[in-house]
C-alpha cells in the first residue's frame, strides 16, 4: 500500500477527498474549523513534495442541487488562513472550468472543488421522486442515477494523477469521492493523515489495550447504541453507560423514572446487555442518581434524585454526584479509555457538570498514562467545549463512522484503499 509519507508527488496533481462538512453561521462564516484544521498536515506533505492539490468534500445535506447557503466558496478564508496558501476555487466540481483549472496546477498551487453533493451522483441516490412514485419508478431512478455516477466518478478522476482519502467522517458511506474513485487509481491511492491517524487509534484501543479498558457511553438512546454496546462487552473490563439511556435501564429493573426520555421497547435489551455483562465479567456502572430538572430547560427548577426514583413531571438531565465520583474513581484508575456520548444534556449550561467531570477524570487519567479516544460528534463538541481537548490522547473526528468501524464494519472508504 501507498504511503504519502513515501510517495513521489513532484509535479503530480493529488485529488484529497477531505472532511470539510463544518458548522456555519448565519452569516455563513466557519464556526468550528477543527476538520480543516486535521485536513492541513496532509495537503501541506503533498504540497512539500512538489506535487499540487484539488480538495473535494460535501457541506451539508443539499437535496435539490445548488444552494448558497451550502457552498464551499463560503470556507475558502479559513482554509487559506490556516494552509498559509492562495486556494483557488472552481464553482461547479462537475463544469469545464473545474477540468481546466485542475489542468492547469503547478507544484504548490491548491484548487477547491465546489460541493460534490450539489450533484446526486456523488451519493448515488436519485432526487426529486414524486411521494407518490410506484416501485418501477423507483427503481428506474436508482438505476439511471447508478449510471450517472460512473460518469461523474470518472470525470473526477480525470482531474487528478493520485488520489488521497483524508475523510474519515464519511469513510463509512459508499460515494463517488470517498469509494468509488480509488479505482481509477490501482496503483496510486493512499490514506491521509487524517484517515492513517483515525485508523491506528481506533485500531489500538480495539486490538491491543493497555488493562483495565473502560468505555463511557452516554448519549439520548439505548436504541442507536446496541451495536456499539455489544461490540464493546467483547472487549472491555468496565462499562459506563449515562445519559438518557440510563433511565431505560432503571425502569427495565422496575425503578421509576418520571418524565425522563425512556424506551420501553427497549427494557429486554437492556436487561439482556446487563445478563451479558455479567457472563462475560465486565462491570456495568449506571448513574445511581441523578440531576433531574422540572422542564427541559436550562431555566428549569433542578434537584439530585436517585436515578430510579424520580418523581412525576421531573427528568433526568445529568448524572447526580455520587455518580460523578464513581464514575471518576473508575476512569482514574484505566489504563485505557474509549468515551462516546455526553452523560448529559451538556448543551445547556445547567446540565453540563456530569460530562465535564468526566472530561476531567479522562484528562487526569491521560496525564498518569492512559490512552484516551473521544469519538461521535457530540463528545467532541462536549470536549472542544470544555477546552480538553489537548489533554486526552486522541479526539476522532469522525461519528457514525467511528461507530460502524468500532462495531466491526468494513468501511467502504477504507476497503477502496486497502484492495
Ligand atoms: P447521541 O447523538 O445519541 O450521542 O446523543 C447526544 C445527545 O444526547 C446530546 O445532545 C445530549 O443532550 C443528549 N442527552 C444526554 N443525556 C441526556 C438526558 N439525560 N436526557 C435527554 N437527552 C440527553
Amino acid at each position: 500500500m501507498n504511503s504519502i509519507d513515501t510517495y513521489d508527488f513532484s509535479g503530480k496533481r493529488a485529488i484529497i477527498r477531505v472532511d470539510f462538512n463544518v458548522p456555519l453561521n448565519e452569516k455563513l462564516e466557519v464556526t468550528d474549523a477543527t476538520r480543516i484544521r486535521a485536513a492541513i498536515p496532509t495537503i501541506k506533505k503533498v504540497l512539500e513534495k512538489g506535487g499540487s492539490v484539488i480538495l473535494m468534500s460535501h457541506l451539508g445535506r443539499p437535496k435539490k442541487g445548488p444552494e448558497d447557503k451550502f457552498s464551499l466558496k463560503h470556507i475558502i478564508p479559513t482554509i487559506e488562513q490556516l494552509l498559509g496558501v492562495k486556494v483557488d476555487f472552481a464553482p461547479d466540481c462537475m463544469g469545464k472550468e473545474a477540468a481546466e483549472k485542475a489542468a492547469a496546477l503547478k507544484p504548490g498551487q491548491v484548487l477547491l472543488l465546489e460541493n460534490l453533493r450539489f450533484y446526486a451522483e456523488e451519493e448515488g441516490k436519485p432526487r426529486g421522486l414524486a411521494e407518490d412514485a410506484t416501485d418501477d419508478e423507483k427503481a428506474a431512478a436508482k438505476k439511471a442515477v447508478k449510471e450517472s455516477q460512473k460518469e461523474f466518478t470518472k470525470k473526477l478522476a480525470s482531474y487528478a494523477d493520485v488520489y488521497i482519502n483524508d475523510a474519515f467522517g464519511t469513510a463509512h458511506r459508499a460515494h463517488a469521492s470517498t469509494a468509488l474513485i480509488a479505482e481509477y487509481f490501482p496503483n496510486d491511492k493512499m490514506f491521509g493523515y487524517v484517515m492513517e491517524g483515525e485508523l491506528k487509534a481506533i485500531d489500538k484501543v480495539l486490538d491491543s489495550p493497555a488493562r483495565p479498558f473502560t468505555a463511557i457511553l452516554g448519549g439520548s438512546k439505548v436504541s442507536s447504541k446496541i451495536t456499539i454496546i455489544e461490540k464493546l462487552l467483547q472487549k472491555v473490563d468496565n462499562l459506563i453507560l449515562g445519559g438518557g439511556m440510563t433511565y431505560t435501564f432503571m425502569a427495565a429493573l422496575g425503578g421509576k423514572v418520571g418524565d425522563s426520555i425512556c424506551e420501553p421497547d427497549q427494557f429486554d435489551t437492556a436487561k439482556s446487555i446487563l445478563a451479558k455483562a455479567k457472563e462475560l465479567g465486565v462491570k456495568v456502572f449506571l448513574a445511581e442518581d441523578a440531576l433531574c430538572a422540572d422542564a427541559f430547560s436550562n431555566e428549569a427548577n433542578t434537584k439530585v434524585c436517585p436515578s430510579n426514583d424520580i418523581p412525576d413531571g421531573w427528568e433526568g438531565l445529568d448524572i447526580g454526584p455520587k455518580a460523578e465520583e464513581a464514575f471518576r474513581k473508575v476512569i482514574l484508575e484505566s489504563k485505557t479509555i474509549l468515551w462516546n456520548g455526553p452523560v448529559g444534556v451538556f448543551e445547556m449550561s445547567k446540565f453540563e457538570g456530569g460530562s465535564k467531570a468526566i472530561a476531567l477524570a479522562i484528562a487526569e487519567a491521560t496525564k498518569k498514562g492512559a490512552y484516551s479516544l473521544i469519538g461521535g460528534g457530540d463528545s467532541v463538541a462536549c470536549i472542544n467545549k470544555f477546552g480538553l481537548a489537548k489533554e486526552v490522547s486522541y479526539v476522532s473526528t469522525g461519528g457514525g463512522a467511528l461507530l460502524e468501524y468500532m462495531e466491526g464494519a468494513v468501511l467502504p472508504g477504507v476497503a477502496a484503499i486497502r484492495k
